[in-house]
């Protein structure tokens, strides 16, 4: 896959007074507005990404713990004018995403001791029945991305709950998990992580995994990397070691923080750039299929094409006997659990 990601140029300087205004009329961008949804962990991340970013011109943040929203936005927007400049707004009353030309969901419960991922999708599903109907009534042209987890599971749900056309309801899907495998490859490679074409595909979890049989380093297959001494050094062994400690990084990253989220917020904010600056950028997002690799009604990561009116085509990506087969078995881990929840 095409790897991104140069920090964006149009950032101003930190001594360009002129340019710190979001109203400065040297901007010639047209107007963008980010509505992202949970002033938690998650969405405080992706909303200050964003703001570093300079992703939209305005982020405006809603959550139902108004307390917490507006101790966020003033602390995001007291960092603004030595950031991009973007204005950022929001608090506890819903009519701050009126029309936000991108939503992000990261609202949600957070797992509780003794709750299972079902009773966790359970209430997020029911989260989401309310807050859709309200968040379309706010922002009804918007492209809306979901991150709360289970992510694929929530998708297919915001989907049937919004009735908008296909693609304009998605997920962040892989691309967290991607960029930690091009961090890992990189860094066992010793190179830039922009040369690393390699994807993470299926569920956002346990049955996701590396896309090796098309993976390359540069130009060379990532199967045929030979180390300097001449070894080989990706073994279908090693490779599925790697799958594996990518699908566990976030208990890691839980185990000594608490939560996963400065990585998922410039995963999103990356994601919203693409929409908004209508880019077609190939990108590992998370979309109802319809009969890619014979696969229909579950939400799951392909490398899709992401522009302004979302997911504009999942493509057909070559797969191997065994990763088909893994796809197969990663959508029906996902039917199942839709099916526990009647989606
Ligand atoms: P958190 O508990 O810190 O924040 C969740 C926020 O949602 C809370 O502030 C809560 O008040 C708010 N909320 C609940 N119901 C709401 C509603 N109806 N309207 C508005 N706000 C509402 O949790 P977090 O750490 O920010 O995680 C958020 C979600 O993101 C979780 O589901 C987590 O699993 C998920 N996540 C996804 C990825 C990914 O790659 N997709 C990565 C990390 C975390």
């Amino acid at each position: 896959m095409t790897a991104p990601d140069a920090p964006r140029p149009d950032a101003p300087a930190l001594d360009a007074p002129a340019a710190l205004s979001a109203d400065s009329p040297r901007r010639t961008e047209p107007p963008s507005k980010l509505a992202v949804i949970g002033a938690g962990a998650v969405g405080s991340s992706v909303a200050y990404a964003a703001l570093l970013r300079g992703t939209a011109r305005t982020i405006a943040l809603y959550d139902v713990n108004r307390t917490r929203a507006h101790g966020e936005v003033l602390d995001l927007a007291h960092g603004s004018p030595l950031a991009s400049g973007a204005t950022v707004i929001g608090g506890g009353d819903i009519s701050a995403v009126a029309d936000a030309d991108v939503v992000v969901i990261t609202a949600g419960a957070a797992q509780k001791p003794g709750q299972t991922r079902l009773d966790l999708a359970g209430t997020n599903v029911g989260i989401l029945r309310t807050l859709m109907p309200q968040l379309l009534e706010q922002a009804p042209d918007a492209v809306y991305i979901l991150v709360t987890n289970p992510v694929d599971v929530l998708t297919v749900a915001a989907s049937r709950i919004a009735g908008l056309p296909a693609g304009r309801v998605f997920g962040s899907g892989t691309v967290l998990d991607t960029s930690r495998l091009r961090w890992k490859l990189a860094q066992a490679l010793e190179v830039a992580p922009s040369s690393v074409h390699a994807t993470i595909i299926g569920e956002h979890g346990d049955s996701e995994f590396g896309l090796w049989s098309t993976a390359t380093v540069g130009q060379v297959p990532l199967r045929q990397w030979r180390s300097a001494a001449g070894t080989c050094d990706f073994t279908d062994e090693i490779l599925d070691a790697l799958s594996y400690e990518v699908s566990r990084a976030a208990y890691e990253v839980i185990a000594g923080k608490g939560a996963t989220n400065l990585a998922i917020g410039v995963s999103a904010a990356r994601i919203v750039e693409a929409v908004l600056h209508d880019e077609r950028a190939v990108l590992p997002v998370s979309s109802v299929l319809d009969g890619v690799h014979g696969i229909s009604g579950v939400a799951m990561s392909l490398p899709s094409i992401v522009g302004r009116s979302g997911v504009i085509r999942t493509l057909d990506v070559p797969l191997d006997e065994r990763e088909r087969t893994l796809l197969h078995a990663s959508a029906d881990a996902l039917r199942t659990v839709q099916e526990g929840l009647g989606i």
